[in-house]
Formats: structure tokens, C-alpha cells, sequence
């Protein structure tokens, strides 16, 4: 275990007070944080090559002779670029320098440099764009070598990460592995010592793979330890906040429009039967996106208040909060629901929370809606009933726990729209009780989906045209959010920001075109998020961000860039967020990969619309192949592990968290003690509820 985790990341070496900002823009504190920063990939320093052995789009390094450094060219918005004409035994080529007019100085004619950087080719023509020079000596030292690559935020580049780690590890003291020898041995991890050199400084391949493997291993063992904990903390324990089945529940069905599918009705009938039974409530709601999720929450909420208790719905991001918070708003006023609902987020000033939390405490409100924050310290509830956490990635598997460290001990309703294959879901849910919703809302009709490449780009773009012309929305979702430290990124990978300027051009001034991502201000999301929702926004270019549960019926196409990026059911996911209103929904999958097994895993999307399916497709395809990369799992959000691709891992943890625990119900014996220690620690900094 790392003993000294708690130094502030400012007191490493060459961590000054704006690197240091930085950090805790990404919630980067203290040494233990920026360990557990973990490469997003790695990019070797491969051996040199001769210009006529380049290939288009690769990063290659060339050693090469400056032939001519051209004069300096002004291009629009004040940029600059420097051509420099460089060529070897095998050809000549040009190496252009954005905004980098010092290059000019930096290199002589007619002297060596090996240069690394993207290739692009134009018909026979090769260019380097913005390559990095070294010394001969100096790059033949770095041959082989990996290097990291960190997601970073703004202002931060890749080798400040880089170099900081590096000092923390240099600094780094452990204590014993919390797994002995013996135990490493027999599920083949490495020790943690060297897990973190290993995932921070690979010198191969196997090594990088040795280390992603013990962090994984680590973050599910805990993960199981905490779930066990959270069964014993509900086993047997009576039913302290009994509830008859209110009359308002009946005449609130029998006023909605449409009335409940078979899944939706079984859910509710399982939850009421809960809570009005002998013991608390701890049931998950699994059901596909578009099942119709929520409506079942609020029938128990309903239930909750009716009966004279507070209710409590929280949401992953502010913005889905902000979302659920209008519905039920929306609700109150068409039913006459005696709810009184407030809004609690991250967002809310200081002196609105105040009120709020007053009104809570004094049970003037019944309802709370709202993010993470909602269940911290400072909230008081009167009497508390129920709980239900919407898109939970099982993050929150310490919430009950939480809760009863405050003294409250609510039903806990849990739902879940990431369909998963049986197996996993008996690891994965084994504390809770399960409801699943199979079937979808009448009249719904399947989104047509499509899995393409780059040549179908125009009629893409026409396509979406059509829509908007028809008075639709589009969804663009990019995999990245902004290129902050462009060397080193691969441009291959769309982001969000820059996106949306290339289709501003590409489209014109026509379209109403915005973006959203998880760096933005929480108020600035909600705002982008409340305007596409009013229609005032055509076409929204996002990442990941709103993958979670949003819900605006006027969208009708999802495009999907890179698409060979994500997970299959989070692609499902995503697509689930059009075709939620009358019109046809439709999901354009792009990918510019276009070997037969990309395309073979894409195409089962074309093929059903069953999550289950998907998911059990997604189980037995997704090899540990692509260990980094955009994270390829947004399921259960654990940062390294990946429930399908580790299902091994997750049996071993499970194996040995059980063997454990069998014999140390509570972990109290000495043997055990370190094993204690690191699930605190772990648990505090992982396991708690958060906001994307
Ligand atoms: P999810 O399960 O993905 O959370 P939602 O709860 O957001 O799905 O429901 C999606 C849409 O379907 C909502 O607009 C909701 O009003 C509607 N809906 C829910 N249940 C039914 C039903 N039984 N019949 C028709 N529409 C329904
Ligand atoms: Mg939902």
C-alpha cells in the first residue's frame, strides 16, 4: 500500500502552483490521485524508417537531412507555418511547423535530426506534421521505450503528467502488497509496487498489460468486498419504514395516457410488495433503454410520500437530475401529485442550498431530485423512505452504507439500463433483488441503424440535412473531448470542439449547432442541454456525456464517430437516446476502421435491438485486446476494469473476496488488517458516489 498518497501533488518536483491547478481541475489532489491517473495509452518509440517506407496517417520517426528551412507563412487567424525540406538516401520530404516560428533557428541546413511525428501523404507527396527533433543519441536512447499517454484537461500538457508521475513514483513508499505472494502467484498479479511502474512506465507490451491486470483485479476485489459488506448491512434487517399501498398510486396509472407494459407493472408490484413488507427494500430495475424506467421510479416515490415519508431520486449527472426534476414538475401540475420536489445539485448557489436543506430537514419538502450531493453530510432528512439511484453503474455501492452512517436506513431502489448476461449480473448485483423490464412501450418501432465507413460521410451529412429539414434534432457523439497537447494525440479521433467548428463550416450558418462535454461548467451543461431540449439547438456534438438517460423525443438521428471506440452495449446506450417520440429514430455508426472484425462486432447493432443480446454478444467478442484506448467501457465505470473483458478477473476477485470474508466476516483479524486498510482507502476515493 502507498503510504505516503496524501502529499499534495504541488509539493512534487516541478509541480508549480499552475501545473498544480491543473491537477485539481481534474480532481488530481494528492500523490495517490495522480498514480491512480492512469495512461489512456501508450505510444512507442519505434525503430526509424526511411522516407520511403512511410505510410499515410502513422506516427513514424525519420532520421533525415535539412536540406532548406523556407521563409514563414502567414495563414488566417494570425497562424504561421514553417516548411522545412528534409530528405534521406530513399527520397525527399516536408516537415511543416504550426505557430512554431523559433523552428526556424532550431535547425541547420545540411545537419542530421531524426524527427517523429504524424505522416501525411498527398498522392506521392509526404508531409510531418509538427514532428518533435531529437539528437540522433538521444532518440536511439528512447527506441523501444513506451510512452504515456494521460487524458489531461486543459492548459496541462502529456509530458507535465509524465514528469510528475515520475517523481511521485520516485517518492513512492509502500508497505506490503495486501496480497501475498502466494496469492499473486495463483491469479498471475503482479505485486502493486511494480503494477505502478508497469501501467506508468512499460518497457513492453506484456508489462503495460501485467500492470492494467493488478489494478483491475484490485478495483473489483474491493468492489466485491463492498458488496458483501452492503448484504450484510441488509440482510434480516426489519422494515423501519413500513408503507400500506396508497390509493394515490391507482388513480395516478389510471390518469397517464398509456398504460404500463407487463415489465413496467411487475416492477411496481415487486416495490410496493417490498415496501410494504417485512424487511427493507434493496432491488434493482434492469430494463433497455426506452423502457420506461422512470415512470415505475415515481410510482414508488409517489407510494414513498403518499405514505408520509421524503423520497429521495438521484441522478449520475446534473443535467439528467435537472431532467427528471422537470418531469416531475411537469407531473405535479397535470395529476395533482402531492409531491414537492426540489432541485439539489452541485450547481445550486450557496444560499439556495441553505434553504433548501432547511425545508428538507423540516419535511416542508418531500421530494428531493438531484446528483451525489444530495446524500452528503450536510443534508438532514426528516424521515427519509426512499431512495432511488437512476443509471447507477454501481458506483454507489457504498451509498448504503453512507446512509446508514447518517443514522437513515431507507428502501433503496436501484435502476439500471445496461443489460448484462446472467453471470455477471449474479457477481455483479448479488446484494440486491432484481426486477427486469423485458418488453418496450407499445407503438415504439426499432431504430434503423447503419455501420459505415468514410465514403458514406456526404450522404450522412444529407441525411441529417433531411431531419432538420423535417423539424428534427441530431445527435453527432465524438469520442474525445479537445486536443490539448496535439503532438502526442491521435488526430484520427474526433473531438468534440473541434468538430463542431468543421461542421460549421461544412454545413454553414444554417444550422443551430452546439456542444457538451463533462469538462464543461455544470450550469453551462444544463443550459446547452435545456436549449436542445426546447429545440433550439439542430444538431448537439457531445462525448459520452449523454449517454445517461436524457430525454428528448424531438431527436431522431445519432450519429456515432469513431465508433469502434466504444463498448457495443454502450453504443446501444447511445443509440437508445433517439426514436423516443412518434417519429422513426435512426443511428449512424461510423468508423473509418474497416477490417473484418470491426465490422462483424459493429454489424450485430444493424442486426437486433435487444441489450441482451448485445451484451452477451459484447461478453463473448471483447477480448482484453484493446486494454487502452478510450476507455472502451462505459458499463460500470470502473476506471480499469472491464466487466466483459475481465469476466476472469471478476471471478477470481469474487473466488478470493469470498474465501476471505468467510473465514473474517468483518476483517478484524490481524492477517487481514492491510486488506482493511486498502479497501477504506480504495473505497473512499473510488467507490463513493460521482458526477460525470
Ligand atoms: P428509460 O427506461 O430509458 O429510463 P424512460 O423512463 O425515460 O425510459 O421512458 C421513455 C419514454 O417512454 C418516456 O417518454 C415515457 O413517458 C414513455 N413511456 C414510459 N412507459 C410507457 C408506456 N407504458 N407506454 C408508452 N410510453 C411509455
Ligand atoms: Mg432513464
Amino acid at each position: 500500500m502507498l503510504t505516503n498518497g496524501n502529499t499534495p501533488v504541488e509539493e512534487l518536483k516541478g509541480v508549480g502552483p499552475k501545473t498544480a491547478s491543473y491537477f485539481h481541475n481534474m480532481n488530481i489532489l494528492t500523490t495517490y490521485d495522480l498514480l491512480r491517473h492512469f495512461p489512456r495509452t501508450y505510444l512507442v518509440f519505434g525503430g526509424l524508417k526511411k522516407i520511403s517506407e512511410l505510410k499515410d496517417g502513422e506516427i513514424a520517426a525519420v532520421r533525415v537531412k535539412v536540406d532548406s528551412v523556407g521563409s514563414l507563412r502567414r495563414v488566417k487567424n494570425k497562424m504561421t507555418i514553417l516548411p522545412v525540406e528534409v530528405s534521406d538516401e530513399s527520397g525527399h520530404m516536408c516537415i511543416k511547423y504550426f505557430n512554431m516560428p523559433f523552428m526556424a533557428k532550431a535547425l541547420r541546413c545540411g545537419a542530421y535530426y531524426v524527427f517523429r511525428g504524424r505522416v501525411k501523404a498527398s498522392g506521392r507527396e509526404y508531409t510531418l506534421v509538427q514532428p518533435r527533433k531529437y539528437a540522433y543519441d538521444e532518440y536511439a536512447e528512447l527506441s523501444g521505450m513506451y510512452q504515456s499517454i494521460y487524458p489531461l484537461s486543459k492548459g496541462l500538457k502529456n509530458s507535465q503528467v509524465v514528469k510528475a508521475v515520475r517523481s511521485a513514483l520516485d517518492k513512492a513508499d509502500f508497505t506490503d502488497d495486501y496480497l501475498s505472494e502466494e496469492i499473486r502467484e495463483r491469479y498471475d498479479l503482479a505485486d502493486s509496487r511494480n503494477a505502478y511502474r508497469y501501467i506508468h512506465f512499460p518497457e513492453s507490451e506484456e508489462q503495460a498489460a501485467k500492470g492494467r491486470r493488478r489494478f483491475a483485479f484490485d478495483e473489483l476485489f474491493f468492489f466485491i468486498i463492498y458488496l458483501r459488506k452492503n448484504k450484510d448491512l441488509i440482510t434480516d434487517s426489519p422494515n423501519t419504514c413500513p408503507m400500506i399501498e396508497s390509493a394515490e398510486v391507482s388513480r395516478f396509472l389510471e390518469k397517464l395516457p398509456f398504460r404500463l407494459t407487463k415489465g413496467q407493472s411487475k416492477a411496481v408490484k415487486d416495490m410496493l410488495s417490498d415496501m410494504c413488507g417485512p424487511s427493507m427494500m434493496n432491488r434493482l430495475i434492469q430494463g433497455d433503454v426506452g423502457s420506461g424506467k422512470t415512470i415505475v421510479a415515481l410510482t414508488g416515490l409517489l407510494n414513498a410520500v403518499a405514505c408520509g415519508y421524503q423520497g429521495a431520486l438521484m441522478a449520475p449527472t446534473e443535467v439528467l437530475a435537472s431532467q427528471h426534476f422537470n418531469t416531475v414538475s411537469d407531473l405535479v401540475r397535470k395529476y395533482d401529485l402531492p409531491f414537492k420536489p426540489a432541485l439539489l445539485t452541485g450547481s445550486v448557489s450557496a444560499s439556495a442550498k441553505k434553504k433548501i436543506y432547511e425545508s428538507i430537514a423540516s419535511g416542508e419538502t418531500n421530494l428531493i431530485i438531484g446528483t451525489h450531493a444530495l446524500i452528503q453530510d450536510k443534508v438532514e432528512y426528516k424521515n427519509l423512505g426512499l431512495v432511488v439511484t437512476d443509471e447507477q453503474h454501481r458506483f454507489g455501492v457504498r451509498q448504503r452504507e453512507t446512509l446508514a452512517k447518517k443514522g437513515i436506513g431507507p428502501h433503496v431502489l436501484v435502476m439500471s439500463a445496461t443489460p448484462i448476461p446472467r453471470t455477471l449480473a449474479i457477481v455483479l448485483y448479488g446484494d440486491l433483488s432484481v426486477s427486469t423490464i423485458k418488453d418496450m412501450p407499445e407503438g415504439r418501432s426499432p431504430i434503423k441503424s447503419c455501420v459505415v465507413g468514410e465514403s458514406y460521410r456526404p450522404s450522412a451529412y444529407k441525411f441529417i440535412k433531411d431531419e432538420i429539414a423535417k423539424g428534427h434534432q441530431i445527435y453527432i457523439i465524438c469520442p474525445m473531448v479537445e486536443f490539448t497537447d496535439e503532438e502526442d494525440d491521435d488526430p484520427e479521433l474526433k473531438n468534440v470542439v473541434g468538430y463542431s467548428e468543421q461542421l460549421k463550416e461544412e454545413l454553414g450558418d444554417r444550422y443551430r449547432i452546439s456542444y457538451l462535454h463533462g469538462r464543461m461548467r455544470p450550469a453551462d451543461k444544463d443550459n446547452i442541454l435545456t436549449e436542445f431540449a426546447a429545440g433550439s439547438i439542430d444538431i448537439l456534438i457531445s462525448t459520452t456525456v449523454i449517454e445517461v438517460g436524457i430525454n428528448v423525443p424531438n431527436a431522431t438521428v445519432m450519429m456515432v464517430e469513431n465508433s469502434e471506440r466504444f463498448g457495443l452495449s454502450q453504443l446501444h446506450q447511445l443509440r437508445g437516446r433517439v426514436g423516443r417520440g412518434s417519429a422513426q429514430g435512426y443511428a449512424i455508426f461510423m468508423s473509418a476502421k474497416t477490417d473484418d472484425k470491426t465490422k462483424e462486432r459493429l454489424d450485430i447493432l444493424g442486426k437486433t435491438c435487444d441489450g441482451f443480446e448485445i451484451a452477451s454478444y459484447d461478453l463473448k467478442t471483447r477480448g482484453p485486446g484493446e486494454l487502452f484506448g478510450v476507455r472502451q467501457s462505459g458499463d460500470f465505470a470502473f476506471r480499469v476494469a472491464d466487466v466483459f473483458a475481465d469476466a476472469d478477473l471478476l471471478n477470481a476477485a469474487s473466488e478470493l473476496a469470498d474465501a476471505i470474508l468467510k473465514e473474517d466476516r468483518h476483517l478484524k483479524d490481524d492477517k487481514n488488517k492491510l486488506i482493511k486498510e486498502e479497501a477504506e482507502l480504495f473505497g473512499r476515493n473510488n467507490l463513493d458516489f460521482r458526477t460525470i
